[in-house]
């Protein structure tokens, strides 16, 4: 499912201030904020406020936003004064994904093994 906001998605429900989340920046486009299971000192997730639940449900019409998710990770990177940092997107089942709404991991502030080891 693309662009509709849906009432079941956890994700939705931060977006729209129903959960709360401890978020590192917001625009009309993309919200930032921390895991809440982090798996490195920094974790962050930054997602689109329209809901698109999968890498594979995004349009060429998101290609700005998509964009912008890479650069609000690398004005997250430079505003947290991150040297260096790791951002995966888990797409499907078999993919690692476990909340249906699109969002990038990012993740700094440990040593990173090279590849994805
Ligand atoms: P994924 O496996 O790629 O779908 O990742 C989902 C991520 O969402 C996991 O890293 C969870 O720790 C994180 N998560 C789940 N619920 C929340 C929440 N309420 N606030 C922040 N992060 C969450
Ligand atoms: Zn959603």
């Amino acid at each position: 499912m693309r662009n509709k906001s849906s009432s079941t998605c956890l994700f939705c429900k931060i977006i729209s201030h129903e959960l709360p989340s401890e978020c590192l920046y917001e625009d009309d486009e993309i919200l930032a904020f921390k895991d809440i299971n982090p798996q490195a000192p920094f974790h962050v997730l930054l997602i689109p406020k329209i809901h698109i639940s999968t890498l594979n449900d995004l349009g060429v019409e998101n290609i700005d936003m998509a964009g912008k998710l890479f650069l609000t990770a690398k004005y997250l990177a430079a505003s947290n004064n991150l040297e260096g940092y790791r951002v995966v997107v888990n797409t499907n089942q078999q993919g690692g994904q476990v909340v249906y709404h699109m969002h990038m991991h990012m993740l700094a502030g440990r040593q990173m093994k090279p590849g994805l080891g």
